[in-house]
């Protein structure tokens, strides 16, 4: 579909469903909850929710996430990972069937209060460690009883936790998190998850019955220091743009606002249609690899809203028209965002809507 825009990014659907098979081998005992929070972290949450077929229940950070679910017919389960944020909210989790997290007293007690035609089905959620939303161990046993008693909740109650360094291999925190939480199961609890997406590559202790990945699904690697394919996961998301100019350029020429960058050699600079202004990070520095006719070029000078330039060295053979590959196939997101300092989830999520998606099968 070419709606006029040049910066495009493929969403491959194939590849969605084999990262979801990779992730299945990995914890073949566990249910997959599937995190489409942000837009599916850009690839198009509809999209993604109707393609994943076989999974237990979607989990999103908003209600008009959720409801957008809804009102795109997607009837699994939907389970607001940080909760709701107003007492008001609980009659649309109820009327919408909505699944909630519990994280705090302000929630429990607004639930406690409520006055609901039907029952609402909670995750109860621990802080482990992460120390930003949960209820804290010593608090932990006794919400999970004001819920147990609570005509507004479902039984069972199902149970949670979220790790904070499961990304890191050799740190055994997670192990011992893992530990802690599983004595808080209790023997009439639900369902218990705890496992995002680098725990349920690198921790397979942590599976439980639910898993929750959310970047592993889109074949982005959540490790620093991995890259997707050391996993057999294949990117769903492949950013492309064009070069519309291919010019010579002499030594000691800037490029860009700033002049921050200076040609030593003679040589010819491509610009390519992607900038700021598609999401592509102004921060990148020089140096960031762009894909262009299967080779890594450098992006020198500035990042600017339109447009970015790369150097393409004297005797290139590139032309204006040419594709160029921000990242995906051939060039791992997390690559790209190693360079620029920050993580591939930004990369992906961040995305305007200037940039047109490609479903691909
Ligand atoms: C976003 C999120 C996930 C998914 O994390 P990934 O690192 O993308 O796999 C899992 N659980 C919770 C509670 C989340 O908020």
């Amino acid at each position: 579909m070419n709606n006029g825009s040049i910066t495009r990014a493929t969403i491959n659907l194939s590849a969605l469903k084999h990262n979801q098979l990779v992730l299945q081998q990995q914890a073949p005992n566990s249910q997959i909850l599937a995190v489409i929070k942000a837009n599916a972290y850009g690839h198009g949450m509809v999209r993604v929710a109707q393609t994943l077929s076989g999974i237990y229940a979607f989990g999103v950070a908003r209600l008009n996430e959720a409801l957008a679910l809804r009102a795109a017919g997607i009837s699994k389960p939907i389970v607001l990972l940080e909760g709701f944020f107003h007492a008001d909210d609980l009659k649309i989790l109820v009327e919408h069937n909505l699944q909630t997290v519990v994280h705090s007293q302000q929630q429990l007690d607004a639930i406690l209060a409520s006055d609901l035609n039907s029952c609402l089905q909670v995750w109860l959620k621990l802080d482990t460690g992460m120390h930003r939303i949960g209820f804290h161990e010593a608090e932990f046993d006794d919400a999970y009883q004001a819920l147990k008693a609570s005509k507004n909740v479902s039984k069972p109650i199902h149970l949670m936790t979220h790790f904070n360094c499961a990304d890191e291999l050799d740190n055994n925190i997670t192990a011992e998190q893992n530990r802690r939480f599983k004595t808080h199961i209790k023997s009439d609890s639900g369902l218990v998850s705890s496992a995002n997406s680098a725990a349920t590559l690198a921790w397979p202790q942590t599976h439980a019955d639910i898993i929750r990945p959310g970047i592993a699904l889109y074949g982005v690697s959540p490790f620093i220091d991995k890259v997707a394919e050391d996993f057999n996961l294949q990117p769903v998301m492949t950013l492309k743009s064009q070069l519309i100019s291919v010019r010579s350029h002499q030594a000691g020429e800037s490029v860009g606002y700033g002049a921050g960058w200076t040609a030593t050699n003679n040589t010819k600079l491509g610009v390519v249609a992607v900038g700021y202004g598609d999401g592509y990070p102004r921060m990148a520095p020089e140096g960031t690899p762009v894909l262009v006719n299967g080779r890594l070029v450098p992006i020198v000078g500035r990042v600017s809203m339109d447009m970015l330039t790369v150097d393409l060295g004297e005797h290139c053979r590139e032309q204006v028209g040419d594709e160029v590959i921000l990242w995906g196939k051939g060039l791992p997101a997390a690559q790209v965002a190693k360079h620029i300092g920050t993580i591939a989830y930004e990369l992906v999520t961040k995305l305007t809507a200037r940039v047109a998606l490609d479903y691909v099968q």
